[in-house]
């Protein structure tokens, strides 16, 4: 079985960048028929708050991606706590004593001999008294993980394909702090391992880490897990701006986007597929595949979502929407609303145009036109093709055509030089009003 996490820190809300993510792991559990966990990564009890473990989660359902499971990692300290022993009395984690500033003057030396800033692990080759010296002076040790040198850290990631790092290049990590609280790191390999988590995906960012983790994995006595990692998002110039990058679910609702177009958008920017506008999520499943990823950053273009967003307002079907439109708008109406559309809460304003009063400002010369048009709307047979008849009956009689004989009529009917179709928009409006606003735009 499937089993894939997506996990936030809640120290904020969620931005375009950590929603893809969430998507991608909830499209391939999905799509296996898996399990899409929600894990909040809130070790950082300082900077973690409820609000945003909300917000992160009204988000999620907003988006259509709910979790079938939730799980904070301030629940678990003791799950931590016993398998952090396990790896103390293996050897595998060691207790450090320098301060921030021993650590940086480490790095400022090497630096300067032109070395990479590794740390050389000096604190595991203390013996009992200088620990104990340590201890006496006040100092708590943060701790590290012990990479194991000898073996060399690969995997086949299902983006990047066949990744190596070679772990006497890489710092033994810091896992715990001096004052007890746990960095991300080991908590998230414990958590993987004991939620049953196969395929971990997340942003290249995180690469270094997976080398670093997949020895934690091996420690603990558990198989690692598949791993994806994706190429990051960039704007459509360049490097995605802090404005772009930032973006989250409320600023993409204020504009009226969607969540559909935001799945339909970032499910397949950064991959082979082209993006398309679709009615339902499920119809992007099949087709999604880690294969299909490519190294290059995904482009994220608010206008494409934008464009993308419109033409899936033009697939949806009135079920979809009926709770969002104003009173009394039935399908009929919809379907005649819906291609004029950029955004749903648009379809009030047209509404307002079929229900609502009208003003148009007319040229003296079209007044006797409209006059012959109030005339014949009024004896028209309405239950068919009313737009057809009005303005072939309208043709003969007065010889207009083109512009001269549609845009005055458009004009006195709705008041807007443009909109929807006719042929839908003049039955909704009907005959009392239309001779109605024909009549007065005639005067
Ligand atoms: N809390 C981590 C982050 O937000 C999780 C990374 C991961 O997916 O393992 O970066």
């Amino acid at each position: 079985m499937v089993v894939t996490r997506f996990a936030p820190s809640p120290t904020g809300r969620l931005h375009v960048g950590n929603i893809r993510t969430a998507l991608h792991n909830w499209m391939w559990a999905r799509k296996h028929g898996g399990r899409f966990l929600l894990r909040l990564d809130d070790t950082d009890r300082e900077r973690s708050t409820e609000e945003n473990a909300a917000a992160i989660r009204t988000d999620l359902g907003w988006l259509g991606l709910a979790a079938d499971t939730e799980a904070r990692q301030s629940d678990r300290f003791a799950l931590y706590e016993s398998r952090f022993e396990e790896l103390r009395a293996a050897g595998r984690v060691y207790p450090c004593y320098e301060s921030a500033e021993e650590l940086e003057l480490k790095r400022k030396i090497l630096a300067g001999r032109g070395l990479p800033p590794i740390y050389d692990r000096a604190a595991l080759k203390l013996g009992d008294a200088e620990r104990a010296a340590f201890e006496a002076e006040g100092r708590r040790p943060h701790w590290r993980f012990l990479l194991d040198h000898d073996s060399p850290i690969h995997w086949d990631d299902l983006i990047r394909g066949p990744q190596h790092l070679d772990p006497r290049l890489l710092s033994d990590p810091v896992i715990r702090r001096a004052d007890g609280s746990w960095l991300y790191m080991l908590p998230s390999a414990i958590d993987d391992i004991d939620m049953g988590v196969t395929h971990v995906v997340r942003g290249e960012d995180h690469v270094t880490n997976t080398g670093l983790q997949l020895q934690m994995f091996g420690a603990l006595g558990a198989p690692a897990p598949a791993f994806a990692h994706e190429a990051l998002l960039v704007g459509s110039e360049g490097k995605l701006s802090k404005r772009l990058g930032s973006l989250g679910c409320d600023a993409f609702r204020e504009e009226g986007i969607e969540p559909l177009a935001l799945i339909a958008l970032l499910a397949r920017i950064g991959t082979s597929l082209p993006v398309e506008p679709v009615a339902d999520p499920a119809a992007l499943l099949d087709s999604f595949d880690f294969a299909r990823f490519g190294r290059a950053p995904a482009r994220f273009d608010l206008e494409e979502l934008k464009a993308l967003n419109a033409r899936i307002i033009h697939l949806l079907d009135f079920g979809a929407v009926a709770d969002r439109l104003p009173a009394g708008m039935d399908a009929a109406a919809w379907a005649a609303i819906r291609p004029n559309l950029t955004r749903i809460d648009e379809a009030a304003g047209w509404w307002a145009v079929v229900e609502g009063k009208v003003t148009a400002t007319i040229d003296a010369g079209d007044r006797d036109y409209l006059a012959a048009a109030a005339r014949l709307a009024d004896g028209l047979d309405w239950n068919e093709g009313a737009w057809k008849a009005l303005t072939s009956a309208l043709g003969t009689e007065t010889g207009r055509k083109g512009k001269g004989l549609f845009l005055p009529l458009r004009l006195a009917l709705t008041g807007r030089e443009h909109g929807p179709d006719m042929n839908a928009l003049l039955p909704l409006i009907g005959r009392a009003r239309a001779v109605e606003r024909l009549k007065a735009a005639s005067l």
